[in-house]
């Protein structure tokens, strides 16, 4: 029994375990600071139309840009979101963390509405946590960023993933209140999680945003192509439309089109940019298209 009980101790005082401890306590402290002194910051990446005229360089214009949020880590350097959030969600720090990052986006936005008039992207995703959809104050924050920011609701997208949209019923009624204000609903990663093609109907969703790991593969393999194609059918016989996720080719872009995605995002338009950086790029692009 002694030796049980000594063993379990030993357990949990195993240095790695230890070390993992330290390493998390000491993040959630770094993050808090960098919520608290402007360590966050966001970044937006364009989301391009496919079906209309022009070319992946130039011609096709943004229709809108997903923001992205940062951690530039003094020692450590940039910190990928996957690596925070999931801690700022355990530690209590994600309902600060989605509102800085909301009410900093649609700011931005309406900037971009000011600064470049009509063509400015009317659309903006911002992507939700489990966290933050399981709080019962999200929608009228939401809303409140809203009405405090100008921003119009049909221009604001939320994204969530497919693993949160399944069959929860708190999550059901959440994205039907967040509907109901206005905004659109995108369904991220899709095609990574369990729900299938026959699930989509049942969600209140007006964009399905197909994974980057079935993009990456649309120009070489034909078992991708044609989840690709069937994604895109499913989600255009639900008046849904759809996004390409990480297109990195133009031979990856040609496919998407082909296959009547509606829009495109990724690497071969653009890297997430800070926010004068993305002005700059939707100026740049509109320049080359005059030109062309
Ligand atoms: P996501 O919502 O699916 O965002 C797309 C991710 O793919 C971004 O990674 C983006 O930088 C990356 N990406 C875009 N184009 C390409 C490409 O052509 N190739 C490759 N390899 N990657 C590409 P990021 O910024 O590291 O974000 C990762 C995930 O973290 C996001 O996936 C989202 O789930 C989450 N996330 C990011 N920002 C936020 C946020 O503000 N709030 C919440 N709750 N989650 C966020
Ligand atoms: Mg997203
Ligand atoms: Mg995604
Ligand atoms: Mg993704």
């Amino acid at each position: 029994e002694a030796k049980r009980a000594g063993g379990a101790r030993h357990a949990l005082f195993d240095p790695a375990m230890r070390e993992r401890a330290q390493k998390r306590g000491g993040m959630e402290a770094e993050l808090r600071q960098a919520l608290l002194h402007r360590g966050l910051h966001v970044q937006y990446q364009p989301i391009v139309g496919l079906q209309q005229e022009g070319d992946d360089a130039g011609g096709i214009p943004a229709v809108g840009a997903e923001a992205l949020v940062r951690w530039h880590h003094p020692a450590k350097g940039s910190i990928p979101p996957p690596e925070f959030i999931g801690i700022a969600e355990e530690c209590g720090l994600i309902g600060a963390l989605g509102e800085f990052v909301l009410e900093t986006a649609c700011a931005d936005f309406m900037e971009w509405q000011q600064r470049l008039g009509p063509n400015a992207p009317g659309l903006l995703a911002v992507n939700l946590s489990r966290a933050q959809l399981a709080d019962a104050g999200l929608v009228q924050r939401v809303q409140q960023i809203l009405r405090s920011t100008g921003m119009a609701p049909g221009a604001l997208q939320l994204e969530i993933t497919e693993s949160l949209a399944a069959q929860d019923d708190v999550v059901q009624s959440r994205l039907r209140d967040l509907k109901a204000l206005g905004i659109k609903l995108a369904l991220d990663d899709f095609g990574t999680g369990y729900s299938s093609l026959s699930c989509l109907h049942m969600l209140p969703v007006d964009t399905v945003k197909i994974d980057r790991s079935f993009v990456c593969q649309a120009d070489i393999s034909p078992h991708h192509r044609v989840l690709i194609e069937a994604t895109v059918r499913v989600a255009h016989s639900l008046s849904m439309n759809t996004v390409a996720e990480g297109v990195e080719t133009p031979a990856q872009a040609a496919v998407i089109r082909e296959l009547q995605c509606d829009k495109g995002q990724g690497y071969l338009y653009s890297r997430p940019l800070g926010n004068h950086q993305f002005m700059a790029w939707i100026e740049e692009r509109l320049q080359s298209r005059c030109a062309a």
